[in-house]
């Protein structure tokens, strides 16, 4: 195909490489994309003490309307790019180059502009004694932030981080997702063009365990980690940045109830159970892959998830019919196919477990249903992060509630029926950060978002970002 991406990190406003660098593959087609710099400690070093600098330099004296100005104007010139990230994304991940262009890539270019528009109405609290003493809180960055990435969103996740970040002034060291570096290099140039000051963001490529990711996280000089990507990881994360008692924001991994009750808009259930089950080749934390159906409906169910998808054409990410792309990496496709092996002792695979037939070259896989397995299976138990869901009946609303909380995780949860008393009943007793009645990833970027349990910690999205992201100073004045 004769395309070649580079990736250098990007490190006090100049591109650079370092002595190491390892080869991206294209996942669709497994031919290299490109090389990719690979970081170390001296790297990340370099980064955060560029950040460190930013901090105190033109970037801290920005005012909040500059700051909004050049926040925005990154939004516009992701939005100007648009079908070059995309491009990039799909090369970089294997996922349909519509989900790029019309899903990851606007809603980075949204991230930034939802937050320039939030900035207006940042505000912080006061409170008046009754002898006329006053406190007032202020907001002051936190400081050098640590931003670390998973591969499945890289551009969405990274900007969703990014831009509160810089709303409330920090400055940023970014490690990527070594499996797609190219999105977060191409934003680097958006940076410049944007006129960042150099040094406010960095990024640094590389790997995890003793690589950049690992000395981000034990760097004392930064202030804060925010990631996003797989519990495991988050929890060595966690005792890194322990040694130096960093602040913490955790969106980890799901394994998420889609509870179907009787009463439910049938349609609809399945055209949304489709998207939640395969969209993004089910490479999504927030996947409903754990699907309670109430008896009376359990086949009708079945036969109609069944059909659609078989419907689904999974292929080349460059053609506008597909609907499911590659998945990341020949590791992730055996570790995936490692699942469907248990799946078939466990219980059955309905439909789909195969390399899709004609597709010799890439990391594909066929969409799959898995039945008749019980909630103590490793694959109902697990995240699989892949295209295959489960579908198990349920009885009664009581059970199934107790066997959607029976579970590590709690990151979100979908509720159909139409019964509105039961729709709330049941959302006020699902152990998730987030419960979707009637729907599914519909997002506002204002309200809190994020898991419980072993889902993550704390909650980002509008003020909840905005509190992440600073430090409050509360100033108290005797009259
Ligand atoms: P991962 O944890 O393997 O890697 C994520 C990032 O962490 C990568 O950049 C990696 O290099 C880095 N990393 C790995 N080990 C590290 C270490 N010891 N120290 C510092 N950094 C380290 O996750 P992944 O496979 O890239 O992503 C898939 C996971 O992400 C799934 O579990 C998924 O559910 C989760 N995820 C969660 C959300 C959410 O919002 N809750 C969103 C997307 C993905």
């Amino acid at each position: 195909m004769g395309f070649t991406f580079h990736c250098r990190h990007f490190i006090n406003g100049q591109f650079v490489e370092s002595g190491e660098r390892f080869t991206n593959i294209n996942p669709a087609t497994e031919e290299e994309l490109g090389w990719v710099a690979e970081g170390g400690r001296e790297e990340i070093d370099r980064a955060v003490q560029a950040a460190k600098r930013a901090l105190k330099g033109e970037w801290g004296k920005y005012s909040i309307h500059d700051r909004i100005a050049v926040i925005r104007r990154i939004g516009d010139l992701i939005l100007e790019r648009k079908e070059e990230f995309a491009r990039l994304e799909s090369l970089d991940t294997g996922k349909p180059y519509s989900l790029s262009a019309h899903l990851d890539i606007p809603r980075a270019a949204y991230n930034f502009h939802f937050f320039a528009d939030y900035l207006h109405s940042v505000g912080t609290e006061s409170y008046q004694m009754d002898s006329g003493q006053f406190h007032y809180a202020i907001r002051r960055p936190v400081g050098v932030v640590g931003l670390i990435n998973p591969w499945n969103l890289p551009l969405l996740l990274l900007t969703w981080k990014m831009a509160p970040a810089l709303a409330m002034g920090n400055t940023i060291v970014a490690k990527p997702a070594e499996l797609t570096p190219m999105t977060a290099t191409l934003l680097a140039e958006v940076m410049k063009d944007a006129g960042l000051p150099d040094g406010v963001v960095n990024i640094v490529h590389g790997f995890g365990p003793h690589s950049a990711g690992q000395f981000l996280t034990e760097h004392p000089d930064v202030n804060a980690i925010s990631f996003t990507g797989e519990t495991h990881t988050g929890k060595t994360i966690m005792a890194a940045a322990a040694k130096s008692l960093k602040r913490l924001s955790f969106e980890l991994g799901g394994k998420n109830p889609n509870i179907i009750f009787s009463d439910a808009d049938l349609d609809d259930v399945i055209e949304t159970t489709i998207k939640s089950s395969f969209s993004n080749q089910g490479e999504v934390c927030l996947a409903g892959s754990r699907i309670y159906v109430q008896r009376p409906i359990y086949n009708q169910f079945l036969e109609r998830f069944v059909e659609r998808t078989k419907q689904l054409v999974v292929g080349d990410p460059f053609d506008s019919k597909t609907d499911v792309g590659a998945l990341i990496s020949k590791e992730h496709l055996e570790r995936v196919s490692g699942y469907l092996d248990i799946a078939r002792s466990e219980g059955r695979i309905l439909v789909g477990g195969k390399r899709p037939q004609g597709l010799e070259k890439g990391y594909y896989l066929e969409p799959t249903i898995i039945v008749d397995v019980d909630d103590q299976c490793r694959v109902v138990k697990e995240e699989i992060f892949g295209p295959v869901a489960c579908v198990l009946p349920f009885d009664t609303e009581e059970e199934v509630i107790a066997r959607a909380n029976d579970s590590d995780y709690g990151l979100s949860a979908t509720i159909w029926t139409s019964d509105l008393k039961r729709a709330h009943r049941v959302a006020h007793q699902i152990e998730s950060g987030v419960v979707w009645v009637n729907t599914w990833f519909l997002r506002d970027l204002r309200t809190p978002f994020g898991g419980m349990k072993h889902s993550g910690i704390g909650r980002e999205g509008g003020a909840h970002s905005i509190d992440f992201y600073s430090e409050l100073t509360n100033i108290t004045v005797k009259l």
